[in-house]
């Protein structure tokens, strides 16, 4: 997506050798024109398998997410959540995921009460690393009985290994732009 990789390019920082800050536009301060071109996007990716449900992560899979579902029928948009809260609902579907940006484990939770066996679930992140949020929401769905249709992914550090580790789950990893190499603070995409 020209759009992505332009903005990503003006506006991305390279911290160290692998990690990409896009906190003026993806990760913090959020542009919504942006949002909305990202998700007619993964609507074109994904067109024709009858999503019922997004599923993402909390926090910054959220608003992509919302705005991407406007694009797939207003279907309902559900957030894995990272810390346990009195409000949430007793019987969850847990997955241990092991955090790339913070590298510790945690435990992800979505409600039975929202995802069933009916389900085709798209999932969506911003980033995808070595594919651990992936693996972690597919096994939600999975454990409901419900369909994965694919992850749409916003931008995919192609040097590390999620995608293959993803694609090997049998999951179809959609990337909106693809990221060959930060060398030097330089980006360099696949296309
Ligand atoms: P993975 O689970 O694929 O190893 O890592 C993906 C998750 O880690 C995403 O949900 C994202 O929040 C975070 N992440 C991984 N790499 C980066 C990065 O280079 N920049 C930012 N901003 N987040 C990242």
């Amino acid at each position: 997506m020209q759009l992505l990789q332009d903005r990503i390019l003006k506006d991305g920082k390279v911290i160290g050798s692998n990690i990409l800050k896009v906190d003026s536009f993806l990760n913090h301060q959020l542009d919504i024109a942006l949002f909305n071109e990202i998700g007619k996007e993964f609507k074109r990716l994904f067109n024709g398998c009858e999503v019922t449900k997004i599923l993402t992560i909390e926090a910054s899979g959220i608003a992509i997410a919302s705005i991407t579902a406007q694009y797939f029928n207003n279907v309902p948009v559900i957030f894995a959540k990272k810390y346990i809260g009195i409000n949430m609902d007793n019987e969850n579907y847990e997955a241990e995921v092991f955090s790339f940006t913070k590298n510790k484990l945690y435990k992800i939770r979505v409600s039975k009460n929202y995802i069933n066996s009916d389900d085709k679930v798209l999932i969506i992140d911003d980033f995808l690393a070595n594919g651990r949020a992936i693996l972690g929401l597919a096994n939600a769905v999975r454990q409901a009985g419900a369909e994965v249709v694919g992850a749409g992914i916003v931008i995919e550090k192609g040097f590390q290994k999620g995608r293959g580790v993803v694609e090997k789950e049998g999951i179809r990893v959609e990337s909106l732009a693809i990221i060959e190499k930060m060398d030097n603070g330089e980006i360099l995409f696949k296309n």
